[in-house]
Parts: structure tokens; C-alpha cells; sequence
């Protein structure tokens, strides 16, 4: 399907192909391939990534996907193109506050066991999952438009899209662009925006002791520091720590930041070496006052921006994408408006109730957890070990680790296919 500037206006156009937008599209572009009239899906990328070679380092910047992120990524094809030497199941996930021991029993472990599964997510480098996406989609027959977008228009009956590739319209516009989204400011929906005051240090490290497929996190009075388990036995460094000191660790000669790594993680990995450079990122909260107005739906992190230390942002984008598509797929199965005001109506109220609870927990966990010395941090510090106590309430935790409450899209809900059995 060619679609050009002059085209007639596509159904859906998903500015951003990161891994939120590119697994919408994928999914839109899947769910109607085969019917007389497929829905017409493009999507617009400024910067698309070139996929890694199998034999290259792999990359600092990973994410947790959880089980419902697996579920949609196999649903459009993508899990499969990730390969499997390159992605780590965990099992196991150890947190604990500075004022415990690292191996003692306050640490709060949660083993995927308890809630009988075999793992608790996967470790996989963004560009894998974004490249796997985009090439999904591709095979579905969607169009990938190299460009940027400058402004949008929206009529009464389509929106108009002013790119470096040219003018576009289409019937939906998807703004899946990321924390500074460009859709978001040019169409005004207001986001509330605040600093954490903290900066995120990621790099990747070799560990004197073996990570034992579990993920640690510690919570310090400055931040969390965590440690992902990656498939090549190394492990992933998320140091989210305030400015000032985060600034000071960056600036620190690789020996002498090891030297913190050790300390600050209270030698619970053993020494640990540096195999990459390391990256920063500032932290700051957001969410947008609406995710949708006329003709138009935000995903991902142009909606929403939470702290790293849940391991949430892809994921919540993931079921973004699901509920949205699910929504617009049923309306086009009835021959409605995929733009139409009931669907975008119901996709805000949808993932606004999951998203609010999820964005509160987590600025909790950060303000209590991580930085506060007052009576309530101790109180949640306390809680910490209380929770370890609890089959109860660790089975929650793990469901939500899991990415399996909540009122979940279709294909969230459904364990892949297994695969049929060959003919003879
Ligand atoms: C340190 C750190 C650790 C994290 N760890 C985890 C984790 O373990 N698990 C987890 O679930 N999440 C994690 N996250 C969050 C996660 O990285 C984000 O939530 C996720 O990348 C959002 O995906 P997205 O597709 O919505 O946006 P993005 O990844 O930002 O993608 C946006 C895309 O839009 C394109 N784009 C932008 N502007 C334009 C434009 N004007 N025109 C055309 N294209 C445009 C960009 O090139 C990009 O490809 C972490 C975040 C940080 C900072």
C-alpha cells in the first residue's frame, strides 16, 4: 500500500514509531489484514533505529517487559523477531531499604513461583523490541514514513498532518511521540509536568557474583539503585539518584563509580565493572489532562511519564496501544469512524482509571521509599518486610509485576497460541 502525501487520507496515522506506537500500528494493521477492506495505518518515525547485529554488546538502555507486554508483542508477530540469546527471563525480584540487610530476610522477594509462573517478565533492549515492532507492522503491509512532524490541523472530518514528509491526512491521529510529543502540544492538551529532581544513570556492569535471574533494587535515603539481569550474565544499572548527586557520579573516573556501585548496593552483587558508557536522563513526572480530543488519542509516554523504579512506562504504553486498538477495531468492524468521539470517550476513561492509581503507587513508593526520613517512609520501610510475610499480599504484587490486573485489552488477556502441531 503506497501511501504518499497525495493519498486519500489513511484511517489511523501513529506519529512515533517507539515501541508504543509501532505495536499499535502493528496491531491495527493485524487485526483487519485479511477483511474485504483492511483499515489503512501509517506511521510516522523521525529517527527509526537500525536493528542490532545478533553478535554486537548489548544495549544499556533495556526494559522489564512484563507478561502482558509479551502477550501483545507475540500477538503482532514482534516476540518471536527478539532473539531469545539476547533477552533474559527473570524469575525473582529482591528489594530492600538501606536500613536492612542485603540477604537477610526484611529483603521483600518475590518469586515468580508463588504465583505459580515460570518467570516474572523479560529484560529486553528497547531497540529490539521497537525494531521488532516496526518490522511486524511492515509485514502486516503497513507503511513506515521517514519524517518528522511539524504541525496538525483537525476538520470536521479528518486531520491534516504538515511533515518534513510532506502533508498527510487521516481520519485518527495517534500521538505515540514520546514524552515531548509533538501531537500533544500542537493539537494543546495540557499536561501536568513535574521534576523528580532526580536523574536516571543507566549503564551495564559485570557483576562478581552471579545475578541468579532475579532483579534488585534497593532503595536508598538519595534514590534507587537496581540491578536487571541481562542475558549475557551481565546486569543493568538504573541508578535514579537526585541531581546533585547523580551529577557527582557522572563526573566520577569509571574506577572510582564502581567503587560507589559497590558501596551503595551494599555488595550484594560483589564488585561490579563497567562494560558501557554511562547514560543519563533526567526524571520528571507527567501526565496529560486528556488523552484524546477530536480526531486525535495520545499512547505511550506522550500520555503519561512515570518514575523508572516500577518498571512501568513501556508497559502501561503496551496496553495503551491494546485498549485503543480494540476499541477502534470494533467500531470498524461495525463500519463506524475509527475517529469517532464514543471510541476516543472510551479509551480516556479506560486507561485514565488504570494509569492514575498505577502513577500515585509509584510516586509513593518513590517519596516514601526512596528519600523520605519522617515517620511514614519509616512506616513503609517497615511495610516492606510486613508484605514479605504475606502470601496474600505478595501474590498482588507479582499479579501486578505481571502486568495481569486491571481491567486488561483481549490480547493481554490470552496466553499465546501454542503452537499447532505439525501435519503428517
Ligand atoms: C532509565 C529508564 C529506565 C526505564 N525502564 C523501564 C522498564 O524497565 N520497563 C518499562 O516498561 N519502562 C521503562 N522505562 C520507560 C520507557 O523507556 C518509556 O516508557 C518508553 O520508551 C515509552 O515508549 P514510547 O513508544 O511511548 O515513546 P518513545 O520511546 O519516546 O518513542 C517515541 C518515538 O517517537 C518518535 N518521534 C518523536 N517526535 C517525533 C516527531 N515530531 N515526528 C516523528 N516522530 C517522532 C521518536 O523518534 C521515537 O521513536 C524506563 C525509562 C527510563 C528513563
Amino acid at each position: 500500500m503506497g501511501i504518499t502525501p497525495s493519498s486519500e487520507p489513511v484511517d489511523v496515522l501513529i506519529v512515533g514509531g517507539g515501541p508504543v506506537g509501532a505495536s499499535a500500528a502493528a496491531l491495527l494493521q493485524m487485526a483487519t489484514k485479511d477483511t474485504r477492506r483492511p483499515l489503512r495505518v501509517a506511521v510516522l518515525e523521525l529517527n527509526r533505529p537500525r536493528a542490532s547485529a545478533p553478535e554486537a554488546a548489548l544495549d544499556s538502555r533495556v526494559s522489564a517487559l512484563s507478561r502482558a507486554s509479551e502477550r501483545i508483542l507475540t500477538a503482532i508477530g514482534a516476540w518471536p523477531l527478539i532473539p531469545p540469546s539476547r533477552m533474559q527471563p527473570y524469575e525473582r525480584m529482591r528489594v530492600w531499604h538501606e536500613s536492612v540487610q542485603p540477604r537477610s530476610a526484611d529483603v521483600l522477594e518475590f518469586d515468580a513461583a508463588y504465583a505459580g509462573e515460570p518467570n516474572l517478565g523479560h529484560i529486553v533492549e528497547n531497540r529490539l523490541v521497537q525494531t521488532a515492532a516496526l518490522t511486524a507492522f511492515e509485514s502486516a503491509g503497513g507503511t513506515i514514513i521517514a519524517g518528522e512532524l511539524g504541525r496538525l490541523r483537525a476538520h470536521d472530518h479528518h486531520v491534516e498532518l504538515e511533515t518534513s514528509a510532506g502533508t498527510f491526512a487521516c481520519r485518527l491521529v495517534v500521538g505515540a511521540d514520546g514524552a515531548r510529543s509533538a501531537v500533544r502540544e500542537s493539537i494543546g492538551l495540557s499536561a501536568e509536568t513535574s521534576s523528580y529532581r532526580q536523574t536516571a544513570i543507566v549503564a551495564n556492569v559485570r557483576t562478581e557474583l552471579p545475578h541468579e535471574r532475579a532483579a534488585w533494587q534497593r532503595f536508598l535515603r538519595t534514590g534507587t539503585l537496581a540491578f536487571l539481569p541481562l542475558a549475557d550474565g551481565c546486569s543493568s544499572v538504573v541508578w535514579s539518584a537526585d541531581d546533585s548527586a547523580a551529577a557527582w557520579l557522572l563526573a566520577l573516573p569509571r574506577t572510582d563509580f564502581e567503587q560507589e556501585l559497590l558501596r551503595e548496593s551494599d555488595s550484594v552483587l560483589g564488585a561490579a565493572k563497567l562494560v558501557t558508557e554511562r547514560l543519563s536522563f533526567p526524571l520528571r513526572k507527567l501526565t496529560a489532562n486528556r488523552f484524546t480530543t477530536h480526531r486525535c488519542a495520545l499512547i505511550g509516554d506522550a500520555a503519561h511519564v512515570v518514575h523508572p523504579l516500577a518498571g512501568q512506562g513501556v508497559n502501561l504504553g503496551l496496553l495503551d496501544a491494546a485498549a485503543l486498538c480494540e476499541l477502534i477495531c470494533a467500531a470498524f468492524r461495525k463500519r463506524e469512524d475509527p475517529g469517532a468521539q464514543s471510541v476516543l470517550r472510551r479509551y480516556e476513561r479506560w486507561r485514565k482509571s488504570e494509569i492514575e492509581p498505577i502513577a500515585l503507587a509509584i510516586d509513593g513508593f518513590n517519596r516514601y521509599l526512596a528519600h523520605g526520613v519522617g515517620p511514614l517512609s519509616r512506616i513503609a520501610q517497615r511495610g516492606l518486610a510486613l508484605v514479605n510475610r504475606s502470601d496474600e499480599v505478595k501474590r498482588f504484587f507479582i499479579t501486578r509485576a505481571l502486568g495481569l490486573d486491571g481491567e486488561l485489552p483481549r490480547v493481554a488477556r490470552q496466553p499465546p497460541a501454542a503452537p499447532s502441531a505439525p501435519l503428517s
